[in-house]
């Protein structure tokens, strides 16, 4: 008796196809499983066994051989539990195989015979559907995941007795289809932080929005308490929400690394701060169980590094790659994986040890201690800031309640009208900001007025600027310009853009 059915493997966050063969034979009763599997999947064993029993079918005195396939690929996780001992359940007739034949199942089964969630789900239905898998049967726990796939028929189940009843009689009831565009729309209504709540601090804000507008990687410098991290993390709320497209491929690197939470899809940009004491590979991903790192959880959002002095510089470093390629690609030896690694890098740090450079009430650090700090973080990562930006003290003035001040919403206008720009410019590229610009296209795509041209000759070789702190200077202005939906890069853009270098840093 022979039986066999689909099921998925996910490495890092690509799914990849399994099939559960199993064959039942005379001979002295054994229980066998083959094709690499992890030492949680040889666990699955007695689980789906005593799982089988206490849903009330028998197993029979028989050589039982289960094999995985493709065999060189290693399986991990609990979700081949349930199309195991689906499998066995058809391979000793109690199912008709022909209910089964090209199903895909995921999930883990517990000992009573109940279906668990497992991660990945929704990386697998995606995957499924573009298989062309026509049917794929899911823990209940994880449908809302499968609500927002089409192109597939996706089951939920509680339990293996449930499963087996439906898959008899016929009856499988699907897990209705739901409308991501209009979810999008709901939560994006909800988002609470805005700049509304960050008093003065408009020359940072603007500085801000500017980053946010080309997708410049950003520098805050500035003393304790004067808001940095406030104003990073109300970063996303002036960007253009999540696309659909985007809003699956984010919630597909989330449901690989379990991080789903309140049954649903991510639907913010993500804003990801780990602490200083984060180390590369929890970072960059690619630890022994494949799993991602910070900078693939902040794809298609913001990784904010605070107290960036306090990191360590190869731990920083190891940002190179991804910042260039938007993308990590890991290889270990018992497996190879692409993480997607899209995101707007912002760091913070004080101006020197004690934080208040250059107040000379406070600080008592020398010229070359400071240096020293900044020191710290230089390197082919600060090369990639585009905008570094002094956050000053909050004068006491700007705590009084009527001042007014710049909401998320007003910097959101801007943001969008010049993303709506670089869409326009770039659709004949392969990238999509300002930020992201080769030497050839700032050459095609950002002309000087004359007077903007004097003005940045002037400044390169006032400050001795180097050619990559030249052409920095025009990305910004070409994303300044945009804003105010300018074709002509002016003088007044290159001055702002100018503005956005730090001496102590030199660009
Ligand atoms: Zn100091």
């Amino acid at each position: 008796m022979f039986c066999s059915v689909y099921s998925a493997a996910v490495c890092g966050v690509e799914p990849q196809m399994v099939s559960v063969e199993i064959d039942i034979s005379g001979g002295l009763p054994a229980f066998n499983m083959v094709g690499l599997p992890s030492s949680e999947v040889r666990e699955a064993k007695e689980r789906v066994l005593r799982a089988i029993e206490n849903s009330g079918y028998e197993i029979p005195s028989r050589k039982i051989t289960i094999n995985l396939s493709p065999a060189n690929l290693k399986k991990t996780g609990s979700g081949f539990d349930l199309p195991i001992a689906v499998a066995f359940l058809s391979a000793i007739g109690v199912i008709d195989p022909e209910c089964v034949q090209g199903m895909m199942l995921v999930g883990e089964l517990s000992l009573d015979g109940s279906i668990l969630p497992v991660n990945g789900i929704l990386p697998i239905a995606v995957f499924a559907a573009e298989q062309g898998i026509k049917k794929l049967v899911i823990p209940e726990g994880n449908a809302f995941e499968g609500a927002y796939v089409p192109g597939i028929d996706i089951y939920g189940s509680m339990s293996l007795s449930s499963l087996v009843k439906d898959l008899k009689s016929k009856s499988l009831t699907k897990i209705e289809k739901a409308d991501l565009q209009l979810l999008l729309e709901q939560q994006y209504l909800e988002s609470t932080l805005d700049y509304r709540d960050v008093k003065g601090q408009e020359a940072a804000k603007r500085a801000t929005m500017v980053a946010a507008a080309g997708f410049h990687n950003l520098l805050y410098v500035g003393p304790p308490g004067s808001g940095k991290s406030l104003m990073a993390q109300r970063i996303p709320s002036i960007i253009n929400q999540l696309s659909p497209a985007e809003c699956l491929e984010v919630s597909k690197i989330y449901s690989a690394a379990g991080l789903l939470k309140n049954q649903s899809l991510i639907t913010e940009r993500p804003f990801r701060a780990p602490h200083h004491s984060i180390t590369s590979v929890a970072l960059i991903g690619g630890t022994q169980a494949a799993r991602c790192g910070e900078v693939t959880l902040a794809h298609k959002g913001i990784l904010f590094l605070d107290e960036a002095a306090e990191f360590r510089k190869d731990t920083i470093e190891t940002l190179r790659q991804p910042m260039e390629e938007k993308q990590i690609v890991i290889n270990r030896a018992s497996y190879r994986t692409v993480f997607p690694a899209d995101f707007m890098l912002v760091m913070a740090m004080n101006p020197c040890r004690c934080g208040y450079y250059p107040d000379r009430s406070i600080c008592n650090c020398t010229e070359a201690e400071v240096k020293k700090y900044f020191g710290k973080i230089k390197g082919p990562v600060l090369d990639r800031i585009d905008i570094h930006v002094a956050v000053e003290k909050v004068a006491i003035d700007d705590l009084k309640e009527k001042t007014k001040t710049m909401s998320s919403a007003d910097m959101r206008e801007s943001v969008c009208c010049a993303h709506e720009m670089q869409k326009l410019r770039f659709k004949e590229e392969n990238i999509d900001f300002n930020s992201q610009m080769t030497n050839a296209m700032i050459k095609q795509y950002c002309e000087l007025e004359k007077e903007a041209r004097q003005m940045l000759n002037l400044a390169y070789d006032k400050y001795h600027l180097s050619a990559r702190g030249y052409y920095k200077i025009i990305k910004v202005a070409r994303t300044i310009a945009d804003m105010e939906q300018s074709r002509l890069i002016g003088r007044k853009h290159i001055l702002e853009a100018i503005g956005y270098r730090n001496s102590l840093l030199e660009l």
